[in-house]
């Protein structure tokens, strides 16, 4: 699938329409999920245009894939839910089966909260 540049989190980028942001950095944006299905709910995109986890593996330089990871590890203590303080969960839909919305590779970070059953 090509990169569709008019997706929302792209358009989220280029700041033409607004979030409510979590944290920032050259490589990546967090910001709180519009309709959050847990207490905590937030997503973390790359800057860069890739549209699904494996689009990311195949076409990201070393440093994004690292940047990214280790911005996951930073917010989650940003927020207080790192495994020493309650635990979080983290997902990224990929593709119809898996129902997702936004072409742009995004992994939402769940918690604050029992997460419950893994797949809900
Ligand atoms: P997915 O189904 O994995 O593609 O998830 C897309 C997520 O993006 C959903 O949880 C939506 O609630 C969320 N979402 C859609 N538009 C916005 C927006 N403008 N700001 C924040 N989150 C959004």
């Amino acid at each position: 699938m090509s990169y569709d540049k008019n997706n929302i989190f792209a358009k989220i980028l280029r700041e033409e329409i607004p979030c409510k942001k979590v944290y920032e950095n050259e490589y990546v944006l967090s910001f709180y999920d519009i309709n959050p299905q847990k207490k905590i709910h937030v997503l973390v995109i790359p800057k860069g245009e890739y549209v699904d986890l494996e689009d990311f593996t195949n076409k990201a330089s070393d440093k994004e894939i690292v940047e990214f990871n280790k911005a996951i590890t930073y917010i989650v203590k940003m927020l207080k839910i790192s495994n020493q303080e309650g635990g979080y969960r983290v997902l990224s839909n990929a593709g119809k089966d898996a129902g997702q919305e936004v072409p742009h590779l995004h992994y939402h970070i769940f918690g604050g909260e029992k997460i419950g059953r893994m797949v809900f």
